[in-house]
């Protein structure tokens, strides 16, 4: 009997562990709920609804095939290897199969899990998955990972135009296993770990199944993806795919990704136009954010990659930080993107550097703070990327922007949502506003009656104070 674990893959489709582990023998499947270490990782209740929802979608797929699935309560990952040996025991299990995950407790959680099944002659199978090319694989002249994505992209094209990754055939029904008590004993009610606050509003903006994602998928190739690259800065539009939440937690995989991606060109790597170029990087930016996790596992620990500006005395500015996080900082584009993410767990990439970047350049505010809001409300919230967005954005990370290249909020608006409609729909305090008045409602009068906070930070002395913090390391 093969046992399958699913983490972060919670699809059938095109899933490198579960094809392995079918094509071995049958199969039962298993999935930890860890609302504790989740919590600990800063999981956001979105995200995690999203994933029990996504749950039950998966344990009805695996009906289909005939794989039960055991849905077990571990609060945290270190009680894992020991309730996963004695299933292995009890099920008779003659190997664990798994996607390879690449956090620093992730591996750990794997590798005592390995050791442990091993001491009793279960081995635990690891898959790439999670990437386009194993992690540690794309290397440069002389064998060292790299540090600037340019260069890795680079790579990256050559390894595609030799090929594009394959999906995995769909995988056949099993024969029906006979009942074992555990199949239904050991379950737990996914119910009785649904967090609280989330609503059925939020819900229905981020629909569950593979089917979905695998539309989404289409529908933005269909209809989107050759404009990408003219609209994709603009948060008024409706211009992205919007899938990162569907990619983080496996619904859908990085390889079904791409070859949609080159669907018409019959699976080859040949560019037609600068969307589809554009959109591919991006899923290199994913990319190249794993490996530098996997690679340089530091920031991980919430080390910035350059240590030296871990020298960078940060305020302690509480009430700064709060209005931020509450939409509250009397800057229109930067309380609308703070206020889209409360209500959606999602904010557009530019707003997503633009806020970013005031906070820990204007406000001149730790990043990892900010780093952390972002995970506890993102429904995409991965580590890899968000660690490498703020890093990027707070110029301490692998490929950063150079410190002295701080984006004016204001500038930023008035070019990215020229119309202020964006600033209208999440603050709707300025919505009367005419589209000069509301990227700097008071600049012209300081007086004026608007039911919306003063500006927290005067944008010309701050940008002063963030160089100076930075030149003096
Ligand atoms: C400060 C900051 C924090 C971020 N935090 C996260 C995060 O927690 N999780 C996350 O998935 N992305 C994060 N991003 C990257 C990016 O903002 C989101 O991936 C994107 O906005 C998701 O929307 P989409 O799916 O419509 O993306 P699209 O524009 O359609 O892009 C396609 C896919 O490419 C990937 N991608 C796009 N941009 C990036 C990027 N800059 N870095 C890495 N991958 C990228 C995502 O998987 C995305 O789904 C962050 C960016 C910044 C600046």
């Amino acid at each position: 009997m093969q046992l399958i674990w699913f983490r972060q893959d919670l699809r059938v489709q095109d899933n490198t562990a579960l094809w392995h582990a079918t094509q071995a023998g049958p199969c039962i499947a298993f999935v930890a709920i860890s609302p504790e270490q989740w919590a600990l990782h800063d999981d956001a209740p979105i995200k995690v609804d999203f994933y029990l929802r996504q749950l039950q979608s998966l344990k009805i797929q695996l009906d289909n095939l005939n794989i039960p699935l055991i849905i077990q309560h571990i609060p945290l990952w270190n009680e894992i290897p020991q309730a996963l040996l004695q299933l292995a025991q009890q099920l008779n299990i003659k190997t664990l199969h798994a996607n390879i995950e690449l956090g620093l407790n992730e591996l750990k959680r794997d590798a005592a899990t390995q050791q442990l099944l091993e001491n009793t002659n279960i081995p635990l199978e690891l898959y790439h998955d999670r990437t386009l090319f194993p992690v540690g694989s794309i290397r440069n002249k002389t064998q060292q990972p790299y540090k600037v994505f340019s260069a890795f992209k680079k790579n990256c094209y050559e390894q595609l135009i030799i090929s594009l990754p394959q999906c995995y055939p769909a995988i056949e029904a099993q024969t029906p296993l006979s009942a074992h008590p555990l199949f239904t004993t050991s379950h737990c009610q996914l119910e009785d770990f649904v967090p609280a606050h989330v609503t059925d509003e939020q819900r229905v903006l981020w629909p569950i199944s593979e089917t979905y994602a695998v539309t989404l998928l289409d529908q933005f190739l269909n209809d989107k993806v050759e404009y990408y690259q003219q609209e994709r800065d603009f948060p008024n539009l409706d211009s992205t795919s919007r899938l990162a939440a569907y990619l983080n937690i496996g619904i859908l995989s990085i390889r079904q990704t791409i070859q949609g991606l080159f669907r018409l060109q019959q699976g080859h790597f040949h560019i037609d136009n600068l969307g589809q170029q554009t959109w591919l990087d991006e899923l290199i930016w994913r990319e190249f954010y794993q490996h530098i996790l996997f690679d340089f596992p530091q920031v991980s620990k919430h080390q910035p990659f350059k240590i030296n500006t871990n020298n960078i005395q940060w305020r302690d500015a509480a009430q700064d930080l709060h209005a931020w996080q509450q939409g509250q900082t009397g800057i229109p584009i930067v309380d609308a993107g703070m206020r889209q993410l409360l209500a959606t767990g999602w904010m557009h990439n530019r707003v997503r550097m633009i806020t970013a970047m005031f906070l820990c350049k204007n406000l001149l505010i730790d990043w990892r703070l900010g780093e952390q809001w972002f995970m506890q409300h993102l429904i995409d919230g991965d580590l890899s990327a968000n660690n490498g967005g703020w890093q990027w954005c707070a110029s301490t990370g692998t490929d950063s922007v150079p410190y002295f290249r701080i984006f004016n909020p204001v500038s930023q608006s008035q070019r990215f949502d020229a119309s202020g409609d964006y600033i209208r729909q999440w603050v709707p305090e300025l919505a009367h506003l005419d589209a000069k008045q509301i990227h700097e409602p008071y600049a012209k009068d300081k007086n004026l009656h608007l039911n919306y906070p003063q500006p927290i930070a005067d944008l010309k002395q701050t940008r002063i104070r963030a160089l100076e913090a930075f030149k003096a390391i």
